[in-house]
């Protein structure tokens, strides 16, 4: 199976334009026939039930952008795994660059998420990369590795396949600079390896590895396609019904 994750981030300001969203997507999938390919969108989270009812399903899955570890209680501001899981969402992104960022979430912040959310049932889709800083230092690897070592530490392996992994280095989310297909086939290589020697090749085959980065139809060829990854986490192309499912297309294709 192959995915393309849309990450709708902080956008559609209104239910007008939450609307306008659904009607454009519906007039551009309809009749379309994806061969091995799943479709995710993740709204926020105040539109999460509106996209399960009108795109959910029948067109394409629905995840959330964000979790809190915990099932229930005095947290104020927060949703929680089973939260999201009933109201018919799959998936809920974890680790994204943006959340490191500027909310302080960490590796271990991460774990304790991405547990939460495969026991609650969902598909994380785990963020790992590195920033422009730590690529300059010659660290990819060793943030790579870490990320994945923390992240997925005593995650019991009965969960395992329902995570995915997306290689998104930081420098290229919203930036339009990408890394080339042999960067991203090192990053997919190295990802294996490190899965391979914590959990054996058997459950190593079967966790997926998508790319994440500025991915449009002018370089998914060599972002997705060429260096053979599972799929793509798409930001800002996610916000075009017409462009977002004609990259859907093209992974549906090959
Ligand atoms: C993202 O934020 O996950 C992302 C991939 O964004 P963009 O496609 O806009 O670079």
């Amino acid at each position: 199976m192959k995915y393309v994750v849309g990450n709708l981030k902080m956008n559609i300001l209104s239910p007008l334009e939450r609307d306008c969203y659904f009607k454009l997507f519906k007039k551009e999938i309809v009749g379309i026939k994806f061969k091995n390919t799943e479709i995710v969108l993740c709204p926020p989270f105040v539109y999460l039930e509106d996209f399960v009812s009108n795109l959910g399903g029948k067109y394409v899955r629905i995840g959330a952008q964000n979790v809190f570890e915990e099932r229930s209680g005095s947290y104020t501001g927060e949703i929680s795994p089973p939260m999201i899981k009933n109201l018919g969402a799959e998936y809920v992104i974890v680790g994204h660059s943006e959340r490191r960022r500027y909310f302080g979430e960490t590796n271990a912040s991460a774990n304790l998420k991405l547990k939460a959310s495969a026991k609650a049932g969902l598909h994380p889709v785990y963020c790992v990369g590195e920033t422009q800083e730590e690529r300059d230092a010659g660290l990819t690897q060793n943030v790579v590795n870490l990320q994945i070592e923390e992240g997925l530490s005593d995650v019991p392996s009965a969960y395992l396949e329902n995570i995915i992994l997306v290689y998104e280095p930081v420098w290229s989310v919203g930036t339009d600079v990408v890394p080339t297909s042999d960067e991203v086939m090192e990053a997919r290589i190295l990802i294996k390896k490190i899965l391979v020697d914590k959990y054996g090749a058997k459950f190593a085959e079967r966790i997926k590895i998508l790319y994440g980065g500025s991915v449009k139809e002018k370089n998914i060829e060599r972002l997705c396609l060429e260096p053979g990854m599972d799929g793509v986490l798409v930001g800002r192309e996610s916000l075009t019904p017409y462009e977002f499912i004609k990259l859907a297309q093209i992974i549906s294709e090959k």
